[in-house]
């Protein structure tokens, strides 16, 4: 029984999704005004883990993670580097699906761009404006937070002292901060050539109002699961409750998740205070991507994560040693039958991983579980080989495993029976220092596009980027 913790109520919940086999899902997407940051990556590969994982568990799902290529900071990089916005989203918009890639985070289902809904966004804000939840100012309108009985429910307002309400137009803001807040824009000459006519006049969306319509949109009034950063608890999704449920007048999420930072020197890593790497920083000074994935899976994703280059390298030397368990035990040939006593050792392996991430995905203890089991296996390979029947659980094991983790990412490595037949003979010519047939069949192995790299627990094996 997967239990997650649950923002709304401040617990952790069993799960249960509203249809029996397919779980909605909405995942808060980038904001394309520049190369996405690791810190967003933590939340973006803690969102693929957790679909992974529903998946592994049997369910089918339906994901939505919108890009928002229009608001305060798209349009004025856009003016910046006196590019169209649509130019200029485009470019950000594109590395960050590269970005995706390298990562090894899978394709979701949708990925609807706000300014594909500026109609539907208009419509919505026409309901809420007939319903009396907005009102219009200066030609802008406003979401009047006092209207919606249940504002501040996620973010644990105190709205009980009474004040009068003013008005908020940018779309960040604080909790000091809570007034009656932006829906539509009017145009103003800080927009440059960026706004769309409308019945609601020339202008433009606020950033709240775009995922609330996005969403229901393509998930429906009522859904399973919305994901995003801590930082998007107030007053983004706040927001998006309050416009979703007055307009449907049903409850819009049943659980709220919630990703906490990735920090640099106590510090949110962001790109205000600047303290940021890309993806593309920490490839160019050497590192493997699925190096930083698999950093980002190591604190559970409540604590905070401290970044450091340190832990980056102790996480490479991770990667390293599961994927030369895999590949060592892949060429292992083994005589036949079934150890019942490593059996044993498997099954309690297998079910302390799926102890571990029911309760509320808890990646670093079932990483540290798989750990402790291959220094285990690697001890009795040492001395004597393990059986076939064994070998086999432990590899389909292993690739369950990869499944929800995806460092090892067995898919795409393709191993097949000549890339394994080479991958062994080339190990015989290792132990016999036989170099130079070593170092032919490495280079026959990047012809075919694999690079095979020795490391201190083993060679592994990785394909060519292209
Ligand atoms: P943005 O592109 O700013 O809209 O952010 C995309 C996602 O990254 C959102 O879910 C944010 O909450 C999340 N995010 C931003 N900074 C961090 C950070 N330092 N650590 C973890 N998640 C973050
Ligand atoms: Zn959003």
């Amino acid at each position: 029984m997967l239990k997650i913790y649950n923002t709304l109520s401040n617990s952790k919940e069993e799960f249960i999704p509203i249809n029996k086999n397919l779980v909605k899902m909405y995942t808060c997407g980038p904001t394309v005004y520049d190369f996405t940051h690791i810190g967003n990556f933590r939340t973006f590969v803690f969102e693929d883990v957790f679909r992974r994982y529903l998946k592994y568990l049997g369910y089918n799902m339906l994901q939505v993670m919108n890009i928002t290529d229009v608001d305060d900071k798209t349009i004025k990089g856009s003016l910046n580097a006196s590019m169209s916005l649509s130019n200029y989203t485009q470019k950000y918009t594109k590395a960050f699906f590269d970005d995706l890639e390298k990562l090894n985070i899978e394709k979701v289902e949708h990925y609807p761009h706000a300014t594909g809904y500026i109609s539907k966004i208009v419509s919505f804000i026409e309901t809420l404006k007939e319903k009396k939840f907005v009102y219009e100012n200066d030609s802008s309108y406003y979401f009047s937070i006092s209207k919606f009985d249940n504002y501040g429910k996620l973010s644990d307002l105190d709205l009980s002292l009474e004040k009068t309400r003013s008005r908020i137009s940018q779309d960040e803001y604080s909790k000091e901060e809570i007034n009656d807040f932006v829906v539509w824009k009017n145009w103003t000459d800080k927009d440059g050539s960026v706004f769309w006519e409308t019945e609601l006049g020339n202008g433009r969306p606020g950033w709240h109002i775009e995922c609330s319509v996005m969403s229901t949109d393509l998930l429906g009034k009522h859904f399973d699961l919305h994901i995003g950063g801590k930082d998007l608890i107030f007053p983004h999704h706040e927001n998006e409750i309050a416009q979703s449920e007055s307009l449907t007048g049903e409850k819009f999420v049943n659980y709220w998740i919630h990703v906490e930072h990735l920090i640099v020197e106590g510090k949110k890593m962001s790109k205000s205070v600047g303290n940021f790497y890309t993806l593309r920083d920490i490839i160019n000074m050497g590192f493997d991507p699925l190096s930083i994935r698999f950093l980002l899976l190591s604190s559970h994703y409540r604590s905070q994560l401290n970044f450091t280059f340190d832990g980056l390298k102790q996480s490479t030397e991770n990667v390293n040693r599961l994927k030369a368990f895999y590949l060592r035990i892949q060429n292992l040939k083994c005589s036949d039958g079934y150890d019942g006593e490593l059996g044993l050792e498997t099954n309690q392996c297998k079910s302390d991983f799926d102890n571990a991430l029911e309760d509320d995905i808890n990646t670093p203890l079932a990483i540290s579980k798989i750990f402790e089991f291959i220094r285990k296996v690697n001890r009795i390979m040492d001395e004597n080989s393990i059986l076939v029947e064994n070998k086999d659980e432990i590899v389909s094991f292993l690739e369950k495993i990869d499944i929800i983790f995806g460092v090892i990412s067995v898919e795409k490595l393709e191993l097949t029976d000549e890339i394994k037949q080479l991958i062994s003979l080339r190990e015989k010519f290792r132990i016999n220092k036989n170099w130079d047939e070593s170092d032919n069949i490495r280079s026959k192995l990047l012809e075919m596009d694999y690079i095979i790299e020795d490391t201190k627990y083993g060679p592994v094996i990785k394909r060519k980027h292209k």
